[in-house]
């Protein structure tokens, strides 16, 4: 068997960053190889038929987080992508018939009918959600420092980008710092009740801390994951959620597409069991089918904690970088349906099945953040919330493709769901997906008469179809102990890991989850620059 590298770059696994990663190293002019399990590329940010006649996104479901200079430079839209904004951002009832619709220029004064001290406040909180959104839009597409010790130059170079950081924040008056301080380290309920009286305006901030994140709204930490939630844009404006027509999917194939363009082999089907180590040295992977794939470096999509505890040969890293991976903490507590429906759900707080706003909008079932508190201890005692926290989002009713006409399909994102229940998820599914559809119904009476089909997926699905450890929606979670340096582990928080020839380039790096490609762009980058200081002869330019 030949040992000389048939690629520059192997990237195990074919989600978003996966693929970005690719396209800019083909860019860059370097050969590379993406190897994904799944028979489709994308991960967790892909659209299928779930019945027939019906498509939906599968896993993530709605746009905001991706990238623009990603989009641009990949040139997304040359290769079919098309974003749009919904008709009214987030609708929330409540069981006893009121409702808040949140949309532009709108918003305010529905908040003033349940709160003129709310309304009034209102302004003064988004400016405050903008500061911190900022601090994180600039950190994005950087590598974080990696805090080692030591007088080598790498230490001098590490100090310097540390300063580089403290530098950004100086910039930031002490009043900001302060929101900066309060939004990486407060509980969201603690952030939130000190802003506002009502409950829904509460609900509609809250649940954004609590996606994904197997926690109450309650639990230090958790307003970062709202505020992680809030770096996002859609077509220009800041902080707003939209759809790509065709679903998730549609992204990842224009990336898919993208990364063709620019000479990227990609193979599906193709499920890395082992990451080949030779002189201390990533230098290629072994399939499950025993084929050998020789590159000159490795660049894992995968969760880390899946990457080091079942690819990467134990003796190739140290004990407590082996110890630290195995704890790496996992487990999103999400569950997730799509739904075929033969008519539009009509809400008993704001009836009629005729398409209107609402309907294009994220429908937040979870009124307050005592209900989002509630659900978490729920799921902590019996497996799952018995009255859930669900977001329903209708896409066909801003794009055509996905269902036939007249018909709909919705996603039901639904948290709180224990990622590791002792009964097992396969025994504990259909009682649950019952009180999902229980919950539905009791905000919508004609939801099940409407029923035509769905799937579902559990904690447990969502790792065995798209290799989620836990179900873990963000590759390991966002609290403070796992972020920025400490993504994934202090020290090779710079996207390379702690193997030479070994690099991250999925969620499990900074800036963590979310389609966002900025993983994957990061990567990319610090790639290339190894590269380029090996003088390895290829043209290797970052875009
Ligand atoms: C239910 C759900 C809802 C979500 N909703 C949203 C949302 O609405 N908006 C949003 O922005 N984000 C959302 N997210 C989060 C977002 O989808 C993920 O954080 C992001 O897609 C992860 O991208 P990635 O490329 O880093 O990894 P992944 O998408 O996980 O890609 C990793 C790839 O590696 C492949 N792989 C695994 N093992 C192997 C192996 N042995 N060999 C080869 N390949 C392998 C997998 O099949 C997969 O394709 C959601 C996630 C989930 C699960």
């Amino acid at each position: 068997m030949s040992s000389t590298p048939t690629h520059d770059a192997i990237i195990i696994g074919g989600g978003h960053n996966g693929l970005v990663c690719a396209a800019y190293l083909g860019m860059a002019g370097l050969k590379v190889k993406v190897l994904e399990r799944r028979a489709v590329v994308g991960g967790a940010a892909v659209t299928e038929e779930f019945h027939p006649g019906f498509r939906n996104s599968v896993a993530a479901y709605t746009v905001s987080l991706l990238n623009p200079k990603v989009i641009r430079d990949l040139r997304l839209h040359d290769h079919g992508l098309r974003i749009v904004e919904r008709r009214a951002q987030n609708f929330l009832p409540t069981l006893d018939g009121r409702y808040l619709l949140a949309a532009e220029g709108k918003t305010e004064h529905e908040v003033a009918r349940f709160s003129q001290r709310d309304a009034g406040r209102l302004d003064a909180f988004n400016r405050e959600i903008d500061t911190g959104a900022d601090v994180l839009r600039d950190l994005v597409l950087q590598a974080p420092p990696n805090l080692t010790t030591g007088r080598s130059l790498r230490g001098l170079g590490e100090l310097m980008r540390a300063g580089k950081l403290g530098n950004r924040l100086r910039r930031l008056s002490t009043e900001n710092l302060r929101v900066i301080l309060d939004l990486f380290t407060k509980s969201a309920g603690d952030y939130l009740d000190q802003w506002f009286e009502g409950d829904l305006i509460k609900a509609l901030f809250g649940f954004d801390a609590v996606v994904g994140n197997y926690a109450s709204p309650y639990t230090p930490g958790t307003a970062y994951v709202l505020l992680h939630h809030a770096f996002g844009e859609v077509n220009g404006k800041r902080r707003v959620w939209g759809h790509a027509i065709g679903g998730m999917g549609a992204i990842t194939q224009a990336m898919a597409k993208a990364a063709a363009s620019h000479g990227v082999e990609i193979e599906t089907g193709a499920a890395v069991r082992e990451v080949l180590v030779e002189r201390e040295r990533a230098c290629g992977v072994v399939l499950a089918d025993g084929r050998v794939i020789r590159g000159r470096l490795v660049a894992a999509n995968v969760n880390p904690r899946l990457l080091y505890t079942t690819m990467v040969p134990e003796q190739a890293v140290s004990a407590d970088v082996l110890r630290r991976m195995h704890n790496w903490r996992c487990g999103s507590g999400t569950f997730r349906m799509n739904v075929a429906l033969s008519s539009l759900p009509s809400f008993t707080a704001l009836p009629g099945s005729d398409l209107a706003d609402h309907h294009t909008s994220g429908i937040i079932m979870a009124p307050s953040l005592g209900y989002m508190d509630r659900a978490f201890a729920d799921a902590r005692q019996h497996g799952w919330s018995r009255e859930p926290i669900i977001e329903m989002l209708i896409p066909s009713t801003l794009d055509d493709s996905l269902a036939p006409k007249g018909a709909h399909v919705a996603s039901l994102f639904c948290q709180h769901f224990d990622p590791d229940p002792p009964a097992g998820w396969d025994a504990l599914k259909p009682a649950a997906v019952e009180a999902v559809f229980a919950q539905v119904e009791s905000f919508c009476p004609n939801f099940r008469r409407a029923l035509l089909g769905y799937r579902a997926w559990t904690p447990l699905d969502l790792e065995r179809d798209f290799g989620l450890t836990a179900g873990d929606i963000f590759h390991g979670q966002l609290s403070p102990d796992q972020l920025f340096s400490l993504r994934p582990v202090l020290g090779y928080a710079r996207y390379r890991g702690p193997l030479a020839g070994l690099y991250h380039c999925g969620s499990g790096a900074h800036p963590g989850g979310g389609v966002s490609a900025a993983p994957g762009y990061n990567a990319a980058r610090e790639i290339i620059r190894d590269l380029a200081g090996k003088g390895s002869g290829r043209r290797a330019r970052f875009v």
